[in-house]
C-alpha cells in the first residue's frame, strides 16, 4: 500500500535528507587516490553523530547483519560494498550510498565518484546514470504514471551502449527505508498489470538507477554483500529521496537540481 504524504510530513523529510547530503559531501572531499574507504565511512558516521540521526544501513538483516553506516562500491561492484581496508586509487570509480533517520523519518541517498582521473569511458558511465536520475526528476510531475518515468530512464541508459541493472530497484520511504512501492528504473510490460502507480502529490520515493557499461547482469561476492556485475564491467549508482508535491518535485536529499 501506498502512503502519502501531507506537507508537514514532507517538510520534516527535509532534516533526515539534509543529514544524508551533508554526510556525502563530507565523504566526497575525502575521495582521492590513496583514501581507505574505512575513511569515507568514518566521514559518514561522524555526520549522522552529530545529528543524532539513526545509521539505517548498519545492521540490515542478511547472512550476516551489514556492518557498516555507508554500502561503498567500487568499480565493478553494484551497491552493498562493505567499508574496510581497501585504499582507492586514482580511474577508481566509486559508489556511496547511506541512509539515516531524523525523530522517526528517513532519507536515503546514492553518488558515484570520480578518483582522480577516470577513463572518458567511466566518465560517461557517470554522467549518463546521473542522467538517468535526472531523468526522472525532471518527468516525475509532467507524467501520469511511473512506467512513462521508467521507460525514459532506461531508454537515457540505453541509449548511451550501457545496461540497466534490473536486479536492483528504487522503493518507497518515509517512516520506514524501503516502503511500498517497488520503483524500478526500467519498464517491462507486465508493470502494467502489477505495480505501476500514479504519480499524486505526496508521493514520496527513492529514486536509485544503476548502470553497467556491459551487461546487466549481477551477483553476490563471498562477502555475502558486495554485489558486482558478472562481466566485470564498471557499474554507476545515483539515488535521491523525492517528494512529489503540488509545486513539482522536491529533492529532500540535495539541491534541487531541476534543469
Ligand atoms: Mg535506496
Amino acid at each position: 500500500m501506498i502512503t502519502l504524504r501531507s506537507k508537514r510530513e514532507i517538510s520534516l523529510m527535509q532534516k533526515p535528507g539534509a543529514v544524508v547530503w551533508e554526510a556525502h559531501q563530507a565523504a566526497a572531499k575525502l575521495v582521492e587516490p590513496g583514501v581507505s574507504t574505512m575513511e569515507l565511512e568514518n566521514a559518514v558516521d561522524a555526520v549522522f553523530k552529530k545529528y543524532d540521526a539513526i545509521p539505517l544501513f548498519k545492521g540490515v538483516p542478511g547472512k550476516i547483519p551489514f556492518p557498516a553506516v555507508t554500502c561503498i562500491s567500487v568499480n565493478e561492484e553494484v551497491v552493498h560494498g562493505i567499508p574496510g581496508s581497501r585504499v582507492l586509487k586514482e580511474g577508481d570509480i566509486v559508489s556511496l550510498d547511506t541512509g539515516c533517520k531524523i525523530k522517526g523519518w528517513c532519507g536515503d541517498a546514492a553518488v558515484t565518484h570520480a578518483v582522480g582521473a577516470i577513463s572518458e569511458q567511466a566518465q560517461r558511465l557517470l554522467e549518463i546514470t546521473q542522467g538517468a536520475l535526472q531523468t526522472a526528476i525532471d518527468l516525475m510531475e509532467t507524467k501520469q504514471r511511473w512506467s512513462e518515468v521508467a521507460i525514459e530512464m532506461q531508454r537515457h541508459v540505453e541509449e548511451s551502449g550501457f545496461s540497466v541493472v534490473t536486479a536492483f530497484v528504487g522503493h518507497g520511504i518515509g517512516r520506514e527505508l524501503h516502503e511500498d512501492p517497488q520503483v524500478p528504473n526500467y519498464f517491462k510490460e507486465s508493470f502494467l498489470k502489477d505495480g505501476d502507480f500514479q504519480l499524486r502529490p505526496g508521493l514520496v520515493v527513492a529514486v536509485e538507477p544503476m548502470a553497467n557499461i556491459g551487461k546487466p547482469e549481477v551477483k553476490v561476492t563471498a562477502d555475502h554483500w558486495t554485489q558486482v556485475t558478472c562481466d566485470g564491467s564498471l557499474s554507476a549508482h545515483f539515488e535521491h529521496t523525492l517528494a512529489l508535491t503540488a509545486n513539482g518535485v522536491e529533492v529532500l536529499t540535495g539541491q534541487p537540481q531541476k534543469s
